[in-house]
């Protein structure tokens, strides 16, 4: 079984599920007392916070580059960003290290096309909505069709993951104001919906939709496990 080295804390509210769905694919595959090989780096996300929205961009990347470094210093074999947002600086990272990246996007991308769908709509922090790091892989990369919410929807969907979800915080009026940008999203289109941001599955799940929900926390957690169980 290969190491999984994971670079988490951002936020640690979805490292959690990466640890236990982690945990939780190995018994499975494996059985009896079974459990995944893990090292762990967890930042302190309110560094990596401050650096996001004052778009220092190399520093965060400068910050994770370490981290990853470390991360491969004790043992890991391959590493999982548990975040949507910082596979922006996956350039910066992947120059500092020599083990590969579980790409996030790479494994959404995969699950979409699986189950036959070709436009779906992407939600997450505006970082991961507006700019190209993340939707340009899935349609230059993967060959999907991506729509993102208009912008005072998205502004509201970026407070909600900032201000609630990443501090624990589960509101159902907020469930219900993505409800609302999700069925405006099916209406134009979407035949899937990207919880492109590892803590929106807190808050929205398949059973609240009437379409596929692509839960990326969930579907880099499998990837990693496969990886880990790998001849
Ligand atoms: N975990 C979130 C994501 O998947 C947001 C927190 C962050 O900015 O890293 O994008």
């Amino acid at each position: 079984m290969r190491t999984i080295a994971l670079l988490g804390g951002m936020s640690w509210e979805s490292t959690v599920l990466y640890y236990q769905q982690i945990n939780e694919g190995v018994k499975t595959r494996l059985g009896g007392l079974h459990s995944a090989k893990i090292v762990l780096h967890s930042v302190d996300f309110h560094e990596i916070e401050v650096l996001q929205h004052q778009g220092d961009w190399a520093a965060a990347g400068k910050a994770l580059a370490t981290a990853a470094r470390s991360l491969q210093a004790a043992g890991g074999d391959f590493l999982v960003i548990c975040t949507n947002t910082m596979h922006k600086v996956v350039p910066e990272i992947a120059a500092a290290i020599d083990m590969p990246i579980l790409h996030i996007a790479d494994a959404t991308a995969a699950a979409i096309k699986a189950q036959g769908l070709q436009t779906v709509g992407l939600l997450g922090t505006q970082f991961t909505m507006e700019q190209a790091f993340y939707k340009d892989r899935l349609m230059e990369q993967h060959g999907l069709s991506v729509l993102v919410p208009e912008a005072g929807d998205r502004a509201t969907i970026h407070r909600i993951i900032y201000d609630e979800l990443c501090l624990g915080k589960i509101s159902p009026a907020s469930r219900q104001e993505y409800l609302t940008i999700i069925n405006r999203l099916k209406a134009a289109g979407a035949e899937g919906i990207i919880a492109g941001c590892t803590e929106i599955t807190l808050l929205i799940q398949q059973a609240d939709l009437s379409i596929p929900l692509l839960d990326t926390t969930a579907l880099h957690a499998a990837a990693a496990v496969d990886l880990a169980l790998k001849e």
